[in-house]
């Protein structure tokens, strides 16, 4: 594991959540992928969140992964999904 010091060249794209569609909880999930128009050189992307969340692709196959995986986390974050934990609530 390490930094990808050799794909500084590409197009950050930053994918975060629409703020007009949130309710008022903060963003806690961030997704980062690094993906250069040209097929020579390697995309990479960068997951992480705040409840200790924290993932790093390098390459096409495990950017993809990486994106799945990122999803998954957001489906099952205890930061995001506060109902898991209030179900005594209703
Ligand atoms: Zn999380």
């Amino acid at each position: 594991m390490g930094e990808p010091k050799g794909v500084a060249e590409g197009v950050p794209i930053a994918v975060r959540p629409d703020p007009r569609r949130d309710d008022g909880r903060r963003p806690v999930a961030w997704l980062h992928i690094t993906a250069p128009p040209s097929w020579s050189v390697t995309p990479s992307a960068r997951s992480w969140c705040t409840c200790g969340y924290e993932r790093q692709a390098i390459g096409r196959a495990a950017v993809l992964q990486l994106i799945t995986a990122h999803g998954e986390n957001r489906a099952s974050c205890p930061l995001l999904t506060p109902a898991l934990e209030g179900r005594a609530a209703a």
